[in-house]
């Protein structure tokens, strides 16, 4: 690990002034930064330790849903009464995310912006645009089981490793962001995240000292939450492919059906003209195959993650028969 400086500001002010230095990154929980430093794949001249900050309370919003802090542990969050009981979606895909030890260290800004698994980025030796832009993509021709099919770009194939930001993404979750430069924005995660396209390395809306201050969660809705996880082990394993799902069914019709995806793409991914296709209709295992389809028409496989393509395809569609046969 190389030296660096280490700042711990009294506000979020301060940390953002100096969030915005070149050669700055700020720590918190440190579960994926620090073994990025150890492997010298990120070497900050500067942390900015933000865990003294306020920003580690779970609140009601006036809109009836809640805001998380971005200090909020992942252990703390898994266990909240009202996680649990509104948004259970959420609390599975936390416990599904990581072990004991990480959840009571790694926070909910931080799981927003892990980086990815790719095996070749945590590898200094290897030519990675995410790491050195320019230098090429190794995972391209190598091992790709981790490795994403949807959104991906000629320049980076990685996938996104979060398994609380895909419930999020199904819940309609907002991200609030501090601006180094001044105000305050709140952004879905689809627009808080970047596709590679030919910048790989910007995986983020966020600019230099911008902080992560909160995610907001709307009122509760109704219908059933559910987050399977299909991964290499049962427990402390990447997502090879995930599926969160908010399905709600009345009078034998869908009327809501909110899917992320976990494994598949870049970011946690949601495919609006999927969604259109279930609601109205009724759960039909036809139906059912067509969204499938329609989610995976444009997959692109590499070789060691063809299997992703007809496994989201049978999660998908087990998710869907399952929830509403229970939901009916
Ligand atoms: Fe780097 Fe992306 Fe290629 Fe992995 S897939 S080696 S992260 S450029």
């Amino acid at each position: 690990m190389k030296p660096f400086a280490f700042d711990r500001p009294a506000s979020r002010e301060q940390a953002r002034a100096l969030g915005a230095e070149e050669g700055t990154a700020f720590i918190a929980g440190g579960t994926n930064l620090l073994d990025l430093m150890k492997l010298e794949v990120m070497a900050p001249e500067r942390l900015v330790d933000i865990t003294r900050l306020d920003m580690g309370a779970i609140s009601a919003t006036p809109e009836g849903g809640l805001e998380i802090g971005a200090l909020v542990t992942n252990a703390d969050l898994a266990a909240d009464a009202r996680i649990r009981r509104d948004y259970p979606v959420l609390a599975r895909a936390l416990l599904a995310g990581a072990s004991g030890q990480l959840r009571n260290k790694a926070t909910t800004g931080g799981n927003l912006l892990q980086r990815t698994r790719c095996y070749y980025f945590y590898d200094t030796a290897m030519a990675c645009n995410k790491r050195r832009p320019g230098s090429g993509c190794a995972a391209r021709g190598g091992a790709t089981r981790l490795h994403a099919v949807l959104g991906t770009s000629p320049q980076c194939i990685a996938s996104h490793p979060s398994d609380m930001a895909v419930a999020l993404r199904a819940l309609d979750a907002r991200v609030v962001v501090e601006r180094a430069a001044g105000g305050t924005e709140v952004m879905e995660l689809g627009e808080f995240y970047r596709l590679p396209g030919t910048r790989p390395e910007r995986e983020t809306r966020l600019e230099a000292g911008d902080l992560v201050t909160a995610v907001r969660l709307p009122p509760p809705v109704g219908g059933k939450q559910s987050y399977r996880k299909v991964r290499d082990r049962a427990s402390y394993a990447f997502a090879l492919v995930s599926l969160a799902a908010v399905l709600e069914l009345r009078d034998r019709r869908i009327v809501r059906a909110d899917l992320a995806w976990g494994g598949l793409a870049p970011m946690p991914w949601r495919d609006p003209a999927v969604e259109e296709m279930l609601l109205g209709a009724a759960p039909d295992p036809a139906l059912f195959g067509r969204a499938a389809d329609r989610l995976l028409a444009r997959a692109e496989g590499q070789g060691g993650n063809d299997f992703k393509i007809p496994l989201a395809r049978r999660l998908l569609l087990a998710t869907l028969t399952q929830a509403t046969e229970e939901t009916a």
